[in-house]
């Protein structure tokens, strides 16, 4: 059997905070009594800063009952972050964690059907949602259209999927090899590799509060997760730069064609394909020195290079040769 911490990062979330501890409470104590986790299971709030009463709330949690930890953050530092804090405090002490929102979005029944697939043998399995009927239309373009964005601009992240998530402990040891600042989980716990499930679950409607990702946000935080993971938008821009070089040769050969047929303006030819020959190649010229800094970028993020599952190596010397 195994430990399990529900890791839920809170901004100015008082207003659901109570109905959350109670319900993750109740589904965690179900959990124990069902043999399915140890006792020494529970639940990890994380403040992220708030400037409500998120943190006095937690505080009389802990104090009540022992299934609540928390934790709380100097400053507001993002969802990301708080969630990262969260998860590297829980993997020194869990053998698997669930990190889901604290507004019951994510449906808590999915967490048995995660479990499950753990004990099969799955070290992440992705809460995926399966419809979005609950969110606003809006909500829904502006989200889908996001999954689109990241996949087109060269970032692997599963479809639907936010950060509902179980992971077990050493496919946390591995995100912690990822020593990056600018944190896009999403894009980097696929990176980690080892056996991977998905759950579906269907998304509800925010319990209560409102929602801490207006499209400013989520603009910005599509934005990050592009250039934190991704170098394509500098492959565009090579690309751009070969369209305009290639469009001046073409245009070239239409005016000597044109001149030998007898149509020419004089000077014209030269001036039209000069500018976006030059164009062209100032632009392919940006695009160049961007593929190198590019390599430059993540280069310095440090990466690791590889993370290994297993090894097997046989050290017994056979003497009989
Ligand atoms: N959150 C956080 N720090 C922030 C913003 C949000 O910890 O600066 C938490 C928030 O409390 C919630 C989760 O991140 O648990 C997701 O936020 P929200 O539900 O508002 O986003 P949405 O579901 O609308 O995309
Ligand atoms: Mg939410």
């Amino acid at each position: 059997m195994h430990t399990l911490y529900i890791v839920v990062p809170c901004y100015k979330e008082e207003s659901v905070l109570p109905e959350t501890a109670k319900r993750l409470c109740e589904k965690i104590n179900a959990l124990i009594s069902d043999d399915k986790i140890l006792p020494a299971s529970k639940i990890l709030f994380i403040n992220d800063g708030s400037d409500d009463n998120t943190w006095d709330i937690i505080k009389a949690l802990y104090d009540k009952n022992p299934i609540f930890a928390g934790i709380n953050l100097s400053k507001n530092k993002g969802h990301q972050n708080a969630l990262f804090a969260g998860l590297m405090i829980a993997k020194d002490v869990a053998d698997v964690v669930i990190s889901m929102d604290a507004d019951l979005q994510d449906d808590i029944n999915a967490i048995d059907e995660m479990l499950k697939k753990f004990r099969q043998g799955f070290d992440i399995v992705y809460g995926v949602r399966s419809k979005r009927k609950k969110d606003s239309f809006f909500k829904r373009v502006t989200a889908e259209g996001f999954y689109k964005l990241m996949r087109t601009m060269g970032v692997d992240i599963v479809f639907n999927h936010a950060d509902y998530r179980l992971m077990s402990k050493r496919a946390l040891e591995g995100l912690s090899l990822f020593k990056e600042v600018n944190l896009f989980l999403r894009g980097i716990v696929p990176m980690i590799g080892y056996p991977t499930a998905t759950v579906l679950y269907e998304r509800a409607e925010r319990f209560a509060g409102e929602t801490k990702y207006p499209l400013k946000k989520m603009l910005a935080f599509a934005f990050e997760g592009i250039t934190s993971l991704s170098t394509r938008p500098i492959r565009m821009i090579v690309a751009v730069g070969l369209i305009f070089f290639l469009t001046s040769v073409v245009i070239l050969i239409y005016f000597i064609f044109d001149y030998f047929t007898g149509g020419t303006t004089p000077g014209w030819a030269s001036t039209i394909v000069s500018i976006w020959a030059i164009g062209g190649l100032q632009i392919l010229a940006i695009g160049i020195i961007g593929e190198y800094i590019g390599k430059i970028y993540l280069e310095s993020k440090a990466r690791p290079r590889f993370i290994i599952e297993r090894i097997l190596i046989n050290t017994t010397i056979d003497k009989d040769g």
